[in-house]
């Protein structure tokens, strides 16, 4: 079944101050999603670490994501799905938002060995000052990496917002 992952344009806008601040830096965090049917998300929150680069972000501490975490699980506990971690996410300032091999390598090794057997990896990259590109690809223990679907809710034509990608053969 192909993941499908609704932003709502208010964490949207979040996204969009969280990457100005990160300017040319890699950020990112983790995703924090309501399950509303099977395998449909809603994002309720992101968490994000300004200060840590990315590339070993997987194994790095999880502690301010957690606190930032159980925070967007308290501002949720009305939602009638479950709300839970769904993965990670993190920007390509400068190229393109697919997985690169290390991000594919990290998430797989997350699934197979270390954490949840299943996590989404949403990457993002900010165009201009307002349009976003992004694509979320699922990865599940003992199956290969698959594109998902991303959904901007109330989205205009022009938010340019984009997710053709294909994930790579392995
Ligand atoms: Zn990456």
């Amino acid at each position: 079944m192909t993941l499908s992952l609704t932003v709502p344009r208010s964490q949207l806008e979040k996204l969009q101050t969280h990457l100005k601040q990160g300017g040319k830096r890699e950020i990112g965090g983790w995703l924090v999603a309501e399950q509303t049917a099977p395998g449909k998300f809603e994002l309720v929150g992101l968490t994000v670490d300004l200060e840590v680069g990315t590339r070993d972000r997987f194994d790095s501490l999880p502690e301010p994501h957690s606190k930032q975490m159980d925070r967007i699980l308290l501002e949720s506990s009305g939602r009638t799905g479950r709300v839970d971690y769904l993965g990670e996410w993190h920007s390509h300032p400068a190229f393109p938002p697919i997985p690169s091999e290390i991000d594919v390598a990290s998430m797989t090794n997350m699934v197979e060995y270390s954490g949840p057997s299943f996590a989404a990896l949403v990457i993002v990259r900010l165009m201009g000052s307002a349009s976003i590109q992004a694509t979320i690809t699922t990865f599940q223990r003992g199956q290969l990496p698959k594109a998902g679907q991303l959904i901007i809710a109330n989205a205009v034509p022009e938010a340019g917002f984009s997710e053709s990608w294909q994930p790579p053969e392995l």
